[in-house]
């Protein structure tokens, strides 16, 4: 039973987001940029967000080269350009809107480690520095050989430096985000874990346990976790990450974000701390969960891959680790679409969610605001 005042000033606002991821939070502060008279409510099921966007290990990437081609065999020449522009211009946007040091973004350059002779990757970087090429006027990627010694970096045949890649601090992004959607006049409640949207006469009533919301509109940013709320067929995956942090003891031989085999595995800097994650692909299956949780399988190899790869001859500790929820479909495209005249979603942002996801939010909110 809710009060009058409840009733007016939290339960009927304008729109109702759900998720506060960077997608989530990104729309909010989008729809009060257009409407700053626009009553925005955010719902977030966790007591911090808890899916990706606080999980991540912070790459401000665009994609390495056998991931773009990869790209390419999904969606076409074409289509992986789209993806990159879009990656580029969200990362732009975040920086615009949050400052470049509240978020701590350094562009160090990012690399790709080549770990099979005779892949043909190397080949093919100049085939998508010329795809590239109309988007940056300039080549992004190049061969940096001379480099994996100085990194000290086994097992390496090649190095495929992207001068335009950077890292950033992903719990200030989200945390930065939050505050200026708090500015703004947008509410965020914590702990509302949404179990139903319906759609009435009069608006669309979202049910968080016995609470009841009721909004002209809804975005739906639940990204992973979209299949649990929503009737609708769509084509998410969910796909578990795992990221650890670990203190060597000499100092590190690099800096940079690195990935390797299409970026299944990544690793940087953060200050004088190595950040390590990925070895998804070992068990696709077992991985496509929405429970957090670590697999031993995978981290095992993980640490074969610090010994012999990343750190040989290195000791270490591991300071902590953690696992997110990404989503995934058959190609790495977002999905952003009207569900309903009144419902709009922006989800599946895949393992590069960090550059794309405030581009997404813009578009949920423009889908709102025109329909
Ligand atoms: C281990 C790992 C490493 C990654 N590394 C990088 C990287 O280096 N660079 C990069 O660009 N991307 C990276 N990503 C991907 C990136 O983090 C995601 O693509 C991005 O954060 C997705 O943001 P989102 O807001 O769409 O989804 P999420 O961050 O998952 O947000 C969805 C939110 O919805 C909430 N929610 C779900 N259901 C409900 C419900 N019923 N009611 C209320 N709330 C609900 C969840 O709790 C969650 O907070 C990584 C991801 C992981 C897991």
């Amino acid at each position: 039973m809710h009060s009058l005042w409840e009733k007016q000033s939290f339960l009927s606002p304008d729109v109702v987001i759900v998720g506060a991821g960077i997608t989530g939070l990104s729309a909010a502060a989008t729809l009060k940029e257009l409407s700053p008279d626009m009553k925005v409510t955010v719902l977030e099921r966790g007591v911090l967000p808890t899916g990706a966007s606080t999980k991540n290990a912070g790459f401000a990437c665009f994609g390495s080269v056998s991931e773009l081609l990869n790209d390419i065999d999904t969606l076409g020449p074409e289509g992986m350009v789209n993806l990159v522009e879009k990656r580029w211009d969200g990362l732009q946007k975040t920086c615009q809107r949050l400052g470049r040091s509240a978020i701590d973004i350094q562009v160090k350059s990012g690399y790709e480690l080549i770990l099979e002779e005779g892949s043909g990757i190397v080949e093919k970087i100049d085939n998508v520095n010329q795809l590239l090429n109309p988007f940056f006027q300039e080549d992004v990627f190049k061969l940096s050989d001379a480099k994996i010694d100085s990194f000290g970096l086994g097992q390496t045949h090649h190095l495929i430096e992207n001068h335009l890649e950077g890292q950033l601090d992903t719990g200030r992004l989200i945390a930065t985000l939050w505050k200026y959607c708090a500015e703004l006049g947008v509410q965020i409640h914590t702990g509302c874990k949404v179990d139903n949207i319906i759609e009435e006469e009069n608006g669309v009533s979202i049910l968080c346990g016995n609470v009841k919301f009721l909004a002209e509109k809804v975005g739906v940013c639940t990204n992973a976790f979209t299949s649990k709320l929503l009737k609708e067929e769509l084509d998410i995956a969910p796909g578990r990450g795992i990221v650890m942090s670990i203190v060597p003891d000499k100092s590190l031989p690099f800096e940079g974000t690195f990935h390797y085999e299409e970026g299944y595995y990544y690793f940087r800097d953060y200050y004088g701390k190595l950040l390590f994650g990925g070895g998804r692909n070992l068990a696709l299956k077992e991985e496509e969960t929405t429970e957090f949780g670590v697999n031993k399988k995978i981290r095992e190899k993980l640490l074969l891959d610090i010994e012999n790869i990343i750190l040989p001859n290195q000791s270490y500790e591991i300071e902590m680790e953690w696992t997110g929820i990404m989503a995934f479909g058959q190609n790495k495209a977002p999905i952003v679409q009207k569900v309903s005249d009144r419902i709009a979603i922006g989800v599946r942002l895949g393992g590069m969610g960090v550059a794309i996801g405030s581009l997404v939010g813009e578009e949920v909110a423009e889908l709102i605001v025109n329909s």
